[in-house]
């Protein structure tokens, strides 16, 4: 009986800045200032669920100007009315002055009596809204880079009917649309790109940035979505995914993109020279500096599909 290798767990490390998963040890590849926390311990897990629901306190229900402009409608009237209160028999020497006192007296009377009750109205409690709240930080992938073809690794003839096998993919689940992420996370297996200027690119098993027009992106179900979410949220009960007391990856809309065998792509990221290349012989399997490896996490961008 063969033992079968155990899946590695998935990595907790998460960037809330981009909201990108990020392997073990890893620093935001994006940019080294992002905050970036372990969502597998407690405090870290504590700073992803307030950076995806925020509280939201309610709007005044009056607005001080509107309180203002009532109470003033309110003591207008209210002033002429105090007028009609000065007794008729009043004499004619000192009507005048009572007139004016009543008006000024009912006037502010009524408008500190609108303005006390607007303002009472408008401090009433109300609950505070919980939101989700997502990442604008897109990835910033430059928009120059070598073009090439994605191929198995030399050597590895792979299995009939396998030419356009997925290599890798990345989920991102959004909100606001799809403008704002709140989980992305790629991953790749091993594979090559045959560059167009005849070098090759090995992309290495692991994180990958990838990046396509949305258009090009599959849209997943809610079901699919949730599983993602209660994955990397280390979430037991998918019942609890959108809860905000759990649920650090708060979803709209979900999305996945693969890249396969034959798509055409561009390396976006850095690279550097491969500069040991011996295979088990001990000879050099190609001339150096034909073959370039990642520097960093590999971050491609998909041209094209391969032709079917
Ligand atoms: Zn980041």
């Amino acid at each position: 009986m063969i033992d079968r290798e155990p899946e590695p767990a998935a990595s907790t490390l998460f960037c809330l800045t981009c909201r990108t998963v990020l392997a073990r040890g890893q620093r935001c590849d994006e940019d080294s200032d992002h905050q970036v926390r372990d969502i597998g311990s407690e405090p870290g897990r504590s700073d992803a669920l307030a950076a995806a629901w925020r509280r939201v306190k309610p709007e005044p229900l009056l607005a001080t100007q509107t309180i203002v402009l009532i109470s003033v409608l309110a003591a207008v009237p209210a002033a002429f009315f105090g007028v009609t209160l000065v007794p008729a028999d009043t004499p004619w020497q000192a009507a005048d002055e009572l007139h004016l006192t009543y008006f000024c007296f009912a006037g502010a009377l009524a408008f500190t009596a609108v303005l006390l009750v607007g303002q009472a109205i408008s401090k009433w409690p109300r609950a505070v809204r919980i939101e989700p709240a997502g990442s604008y930080v897109g990835l910033g992938l430059s928009r120059e880079g070598l073009v090439g073809t994605v191929a198995l690794v030399d050597g590895d003839d792979g299995a009939p009917g396998d030419d356009h096998r997925p290599v890798a993919n990345q989920v991102e689940l959004c909100l606001d649309g799809d403008s704002a992420v709140t989980l992305r996370d790629g991953r790749s297996e091993t594979f090559e790109v045959h560059l167009d200027d005849g070098r090759v690119l090995e992309v290495p098993a692991g994180p990958v940035r990838l990046d396509a027009p949305r258009a090009r992106w599959e849209r997943i179900g809610d079901g699919e979505a949730r599983l993602a979410a209660a994955k990397h949220g280390g979430i037991d009960n998918p019942h609890d995914v959108g809860r905000p007391e759990v649920d650090p990856f708060p979803f709209e809309s979900a999305f996945h993109i693969e890249i396969r065998l034959g798509d055409r792509l561009q390396v976006v990221g850095q690279t550097e020279a491969i500069m040991e290349d011996v295979d088990a012989e001990g000879s050099y399997r190609s001339a150096p500096g034909r073959r370039l490896r990642p520097r960093g996490v590999p971050r491609l961008r998909l041209l094209r599909r391969g032709a079917p």
